[in-house]
């Protein structure tokens, strides 16, 4: 198997704009993957409500949001079984090809006009292929630089920005495409842009790439696939007589498949978390740093709850009680989602600067995390105002959308560009295989909490709602703020 060594110097090390290479390749190809994911996002909860003569599925709001939350969690665990098959079965690389494939193939599944069969249908491609893909693609990244190059973490601010340029244009088209045509032709542009992505990644991927990615890390012997091979077949056909016996009683209901995975979404961290602590390879230090990660762990669910609620809670709230029309235009509602990764794009840069100019005299990651959950909070608390003022009926200014959304991302900042690396510095060292699946596992948490939170929404008052949230946040930040001396602690010589 490769060495380290053998895998960087097989990289070309310079090529885009003083990066590896491969670089370019993996920039398009996540920039693609994001922009067909974004981009099918921000019209799918406005296809899941709108009405059958208006082309849509005409669920109800709660239950759509709901699907939307589940759905958008477990995008984000299926990393786990990602990261497992590229580091065990398949490689990178091929890992990387096959979720492609798949995510072209949900995308394809929402341009047929099928009904709620073809919806899940496609889910389930896009779940398992984000799965295979995006984890897998970071990787990479991370492999085609020698440990200690210095130009690594501007590589991976490069990348970040890839993400967030893909999911501010494919809004503005799918959503325009949408309003022009209907949402199957919105959805195919989502899959013609994986398809690009795929392209890219394909097109001389030898010379660009190189070894990294190429050999599972840690492949299975023998014995071991054949012993998972049996788990696996007992596991589907477990699943299946489960499935067919809800059927059969009747229980197999969106409701009750949504408050499972709700479980699930929960318990998937807190097993990880027991399986790092008890683990013998896990030394008594790395323990400390398990424990600091906790607090940490759930700041970060807390700021995701809010943050993705921006395409499932707020984007129907955007529909349906702002004031959308200017003169004879009337803007489309799925542009919003734009303004996320646009305040991303602008404003990471000034961060970085912020962060460079303060030197050792920048906060600490607990005080960046606690602070983002001031944002995060700020930003629900002032949607009280135009609920209060609007009296629950007008519509009000989409500017409030605007400021809010800015709040979101001036905490975005504040903790997603730096929770990947908490994580993996946190993180025992026999489990470094799985930090990216780990650090996903929070937005995971975030939205299966989502999908109970966007039940309560259509109970209580939007007063309620909003301040319940906000505060919840503004409240952890407190707490955060409390804990950190502890957490940096524990943390040790760790920052
Ligand atoms: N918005 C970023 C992305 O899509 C981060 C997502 C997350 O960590 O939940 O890559
Ligand atoms: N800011 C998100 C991410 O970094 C993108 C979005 O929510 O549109 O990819």
């Amino acid at each position: 198997m490769a060495t380290k060594e053998e895998i960087v110097k097989s990289v070309p090390q310079t090529g885009f704009f003083g990066h590896p290479k491969g670089l370019f390749s993996l920039f398009f190809t996540e920039f693609w993957e994001r922009f067909s994911y974004y981009g099918m996002k921000a019209i799918l909860i406005y296809f899941m409500y709108d009405t059958v003569q208006n082309g849509g599925l005409g669920l109800d709001k709660a239950t759509a949001a709901s699907i939307m939350a589940i759905y958008g969690s477990l995008v984000y665990m299926s990393g786990i079984i990602g990261g497992w098959i590229a580091d065990r079965i398949l490689g990178t690389r091929r890992t990387i090809f096959w979720g492609g494939i798949l995510i072209i193939l949900g995308h394809l599944s929402l341009a047929i006009p099928g009904g709620l069969t073809f919806l899940f249908a496609s889910m389930i491609l896009i779940i398992l292929g984000t799965g295979l893909l995006k984890p897998n693609v970071s990787s990479v990244v991370g492999d085609m630089y020698a440990e200690d190059d210095t130009r690594r973490d501007a590589g991976f601010n490069i990348f970040y920005m890839g993400i967030n340029a893909g999911a501010f244009i494919s809004p503005l088209i799918v959503g325009a495409v949408q309003k022009e045509y209907n949402y199957h032709v919105g959805f195919s542009i989502a899959a013609i842009g994986m398809a690009i992505g795929l392209f890219m990644y394909t097109h001389k991927q030898k010379q660009k790439l190189g070894l990294a990615g190429l050999e599972p890390k840690n492949p299975l012997n023998i014995q071991e696939r054949n012993s998972i091979l049996k788990k696996f077949i007992a596991a589907v056909i477990i699943v299946a007589v489960l499935v067919v016996i809800a059927a059969m009683s009747g229980m197999l209901s969106i409701g009750s498949v949504v408050n499972f995975f709700t479980v699930i979404g929960l318990l998937a961290p807190i097993a990880v978390f027991i399986w790092m602590f008890t683990s013998k390879k896990t030394k008594k230090e790395e323990k400390s740093h398990l424990l600091a990660y906790i607090p940490l762990f759930i700041t970060s669910t807390m700021f995701w709850v809010i943050q993705e609620q921006g395409s499932t809670i707020l984007a129907a709230y955007i529909d349906t009680r702002t004031d959308l029309t200017m003169g004879s235009f009337k803007i489309p509602a799925a542009w919003f989602q734009s303004l996320n990764p646009l305040f991303i794009i602008t404003m990471a840069p000034i961060f970085a600067w912020i962060w460079v100019r303060m030197g050792k005299r920048q906060p600490s990651t607990p005080i960046k995390f606690a602070f983002s959950l001031l944002f995060a909070g700020v930003s629900f608390l002032i949607m009280i105002i135009p609920a209060i003022t609007s009296g629950g009926k007008e519509l009000i200014s989409p500017w409030w959308i605007v400021l809010s959304f800015f709040l979101v991302v001036v905490g975005e900042l504040l903790m997603s560009p730096v929770g990947l690396s908490a994580t993996t510095k946190l993180a025992p060292a026999a489990f470094a295989a799985q930090t990216m699946s780990l650090w996903f596992l929070t937005s995971t948490a975030a939205q299966a909490l989502n999908a109970q939170f966007a039940k309560l929404f259509a109970k209580i008052t939007e007063v309620q709602y909003f301040g319940y949230l906000g505060g919840a946040s503004v409240l952890l930040f407190l707490v955060m703020l409390i804990l950190s001396p502890w957490i940096s602690k524990k943390m040790g010589n760790i920052r």
